[in-house]
Formats: structure tokens, C-alpha cells, sequence
């Protein structure tokens, strides 16, 4: 009886130790880590990643997501947040989740390196997202396809609504999208809101599929699923310099342009790490990992090289895009539901 009451006794203490060591390398983890949602390609959020935890050792638990989606999720778990830090996407859903206050205040010793789009970024949203990277929208064709089915080349946003492109344009879903939002509150802003949902029913006829992600469509022109998509300009020059057969088209009527940006969630249980990985990305060293993951945006640095096949902003007709109206909780969520509604059901 003796002995296996000490084999119990033995065999319970050895349980609380282990519980304790686990507590304690729980506890360990906790400090350095840090659960990030990433809003742009899988391959430079890979990129970010690996390289934030060389740095730093704090490891990184990355989710790749389109604006859109990470803005939901973020939303979802307002309750109980399980991410630490938003990076990337467009910057409407990060405007919007800091109006809701499911962001957080923060200023970073490296704004005073910042391109003034990002610092305005920053005040609009009352110090709770930060530009990072701009890049503007535009459409592409693949060049093989058009050739094929004699289909002029489209320069023009007004090109795409060619009858002869029925079924041949690809473009993706405003609500998952950050890039999708962007045409859409472009569109608006161009043409006025009743042309431009007029135009956006007619170009519902030559769209083949709204994808989930906003640079798909650039994949399947490359690819030769699509003759035309909409896409940012940056993410069919990624195709171009992968060789595909795809040009890409500054519209000729002027186009909108995004801010990409990131954000501290409110409630994060990781907040130093959240706050570290937030000045770091700020930086020239992380920034550059862009173009080596053949992201061709602008940095938000100053001092951060600019890739050569980076779209030249000054050289293409932006509008003169309203991001505070277009990012506010309001105007989001009614221009989506009025393209849900007037545009995506059609048949
Ligand atoms: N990937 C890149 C390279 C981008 O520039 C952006 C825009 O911020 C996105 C992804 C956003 O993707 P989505 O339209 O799927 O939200």
C-alpha cells in the first residue's frame, strides 16, 4: 500500500511540475511574441515575418488576410483580441475599425521619417493607423489574349465597358478587397455617385468572377484566365517583371490611389511587441523587404529607396482621393451595401 501511495504522491508532483514549467514557458511566450494580421502578398508577409523575428526573437504568429476580412475578424474579436498588430491592406478598413476604437493611439519615434500622405494618414485617424506604403489603381489586359480576340487595347476606364470584353474582365469582391473598395470609392469620386454606379452595373457585364483578393486578378491575367483585371498598378508590374504577357494601363480618365497602412489593436496582449514590430516596419531595413519580395509600392520612409519598377506617382492622373470620407464607418458600409445590393446580385 505504501509504496504505490508514494508512487502516487511522486507521479502528482511531477504532474504540477511539469504544469509549472509549462506555465512558465507559457508565460515566457507571452513576452515575446506577437500575433500579426497581414494584409498584403503571402510572400512579403512571409518576408516581414521572418525577418522582425531574426531581429528581435520575438516570434511572430502571422495570418494572411485581404483588408477587408482582417478588418471583420478584428471586429469579430473585439471582445477577446487575438491579434497584436494589423500590417498592410488598404487603408478604408483601418480608418474605419479607428473610428470604431478597435484600434489604438500610437506615436512612433519614426513618424518625423514619414512621407506627409502617411502623417496625414495618422492625424485623419486620430494617431490610429500610419501609412506605410502607397501605390495607385489601375487595370491591365493580358496582351497574347487581346491580340487573339481582336479586342482594341483598353486605355480608358470607359474602354473596359466594350461589349467585346463580355466575360474577359476580372476583378474583385469591395467587400473582401481593400483594392476593390479603392475602384469603387474611385468610380464614385471620378464620375459622381449615380454615373458611377451606373458604370459599375454595366461593367458587371463583363466580369467574369469577383475574387476574393484584390491582387487575383493580376494572377489570372498572368496566367491567361482573364483578358483584362483591375488591379493596383504595382501588383500587375509583379507579373510584368515575372515575364507574363501583361501590360499594365494607367487610366485615362485619372485614377484613385490607396495608403496602406497598419494599426495596434486595442487589447492586445502583446502591446511591447505590438509597439516594437510598429517602429520597426516604420524603417528603411524593413521597408525594403517590399521590393525583394517583388512588392513594387512606394515606401512611406523618406529615406527608403523607392523601387525602380515602382509605378511612378507623379507621373500618373490621381485624383484627389478623400480618404477621411472614404474610410469612415458611414460611407463604407453604405457604399458596400449599395453595390451588394444594386450591382453584385445582378444577373
Ligand atoms: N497586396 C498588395 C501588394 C497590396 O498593395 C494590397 C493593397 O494594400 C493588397 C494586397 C490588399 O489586398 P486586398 O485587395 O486583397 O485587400
Amino acid at each position: 500500500m505504501k509504496p504505490k501511495k508514494n508512487l502516487i504522491a511522486a507521479t502528482m508532483l511531477a504532474g504540477a511540475a511539469t504544469a509549472l514549467s509549462f506555465l512558465s514557458a507559457g508565460q515566457a511566450q507571452a513576452q515575446g511574441a506577437l500575433v500579426m494580421y497581414c494584409g498584403v502578398q503571402e510572400e512579403w508577409c512571409r518576408a516581414m515575418t521572418t525577418a522582425f523575428e531574426r531581429e528581435t526573437g520575438i516570434k511572430v504568429s502571422m495570418t494572411r488576410k485581404s483588408s477587408g476580412e482582417i478588418y471583420a475578424q478584428v471586429k469579430a474579436e473585439a471582445a477577446n483580441p487575438r491579434a497584436d498588430i494589423w500590417w498592410g491592406g488598404t487603408g478604408d478598413p483601418h480608418m474605419q475599425a479607428a473610428e470604431e476604437g478597435l484600434t489604438v493611439e500610437y506615436k512612433s519615434p519614426k513618424l518625423a521619417e514619414l512621407q506627409d500622405w502617411a502623417v496625414r494618414q495618422w492625424e485623419q485617424s486620430k494617431q490610429r493607423t500610419v501609412g506605410i506604403y502607397s501605390g495607385a489603381l489601375g487595370f491591365g489586359y493580358n496582351t497574347e489574349l487581346i491580340k487573339s480576340k481582336g479586342i482594341p487595347e483598353p486605355k480608358c476606364w470607359a474602354d473596359l465597358l466594350n461589349p467585346k470584353l463580355k466575360d474577359e474582365v476580372q476583378m474583385a469582391d469591395p467587400n473582401s478587397s481593400g483594392t476593390a473598395y479603392t475602384l469603387l470609392a474611385t468610380i464614385v469620386q471620378i464620375m459622381g455617385e449615380d454615373k458611377g454606379f451606373d458604370y459599375l452595373k454595366a461593367l458587371h457585364k463583363n466580369v467574369n468572377q469577383y475574387t476574393k483578393s484584390g491582387a487575383a486578378p493580376a494572377k489570372a491575367m498572368a496566367l491567361g484566365e482573364t483578358t483584362a483585371g483591375i488591379a493596383f498598378m504595382h501588383d500587375i508590374v509583379t507579373m510584368v517583371v515575372d515575364k507574363a504577357p501583361v501590360k499594365v494601363v494607367a487610366p485615362c480618365e485619372g485614377t484613385g490611389y490607396e495608403i496602406g497602412s497598419m494599426s495596434i489593436i486595442k487589447g492586445a496582449k502583446n502591446m511591447d511587441s505590438a509597439k516594437k514590430f510598429y517602429d520597426w516596419a516604420l524603417t528603411p531595413e524593413a521597408q525594403k523587404l517590399g521590393a525583394e519580395a517583388k512588392s513594387y509600392q512606394v515606401p512611406s520612409n523618406k529615406n527608403t529607396p523607392v523601387p525602380p519598377q515602382a509605378p511612378k506617382l507623379s507621373e500618373i492622373k490621381l485624383i484627389n482621393f478623400d480618404f477621411a470620407k472614404y474610410g469612415s464607418s458611414e460611407e463604407r458600409k453604405r457604399l458596400l451595401s449599395k453595390w451588394d445590393n444594386e450591382v453584385k446580385n445582378l444577373p
